[in-house]
């Protein structure tokens, strides 16, 4: 990994955990934002939480805007404050399967996703598709603070790679 990518990812997390302040709280549900960047480093969609409708995730928000857009998704980058969800309590596909069945061939993600509604597994499950995830564990307290209303401050954090502390 290159300073660059580390400095580029670091931008964008910067700008997705700001998206993520828009998403309308909800007690069942995490308020995240997301930003997918195409290979020239554009920014093509944006999204966050309940953006559209209650049940919205962040990450299908973004990327139903870049796929009405008609951008090819296959060399973009999605950066998201959370971990993209491998599972979720709805009955809607999971963030990965989204992101699988368009192709993104990167997820750069702050958070790990606590498992307070479902263990979603997302990072080993895109890992294990062929995706290359990057995760900036710094910014948790950024994500764990816009979302104070459903993890207080003794909330378990994950170390990287998934294993609860
Ligand atoms: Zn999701």
């Amino acid at each position: 990994m290159t300073l660059s990518t580390e400095a580029r990812d670091r931008a964008w997390l910067r700008e997705a955990i700001l998206l993520s302040h828009a998403a309308p709280r909800s007690k069942r549900a995490f308020s995240v934002g997301c930003a997918i960047v195409d290979s020239e480093g554009r920014c093509v969609a944006t999204g966050y939480s309940r953006e559209n409708d209650d049940l919205a995730h962040a990450e299908e928000a973004a990327i139903e805007k870049a796929q009405r857009a008609g951008v090819d998704l296959r060399a973009c980058t999605l950066y998201s404050s959370l971990e993209p969800c491998g599972a979720r309590l709805s009955p809607r596909r999971s963030c990965v399967v989204r992101i699988l069945e368009v192709g993104i061939p990167q997820v750069v993600y702050a958070y790990a996703e606590p498992s307070l509604f479902v263990e979603a597994h997302g990072e080993r499950l895109l890992r294990a598709a062929g995706v290359e995830v990057r995760s900036y564990p710094e910014f948790a307290d950024e994500v764990v603070a816009v979302n104070s209303h459903l993890l207080g401050a003794t909330e378990e954090r994950k170390r990287p790679g998934g294993e609860r502390v």
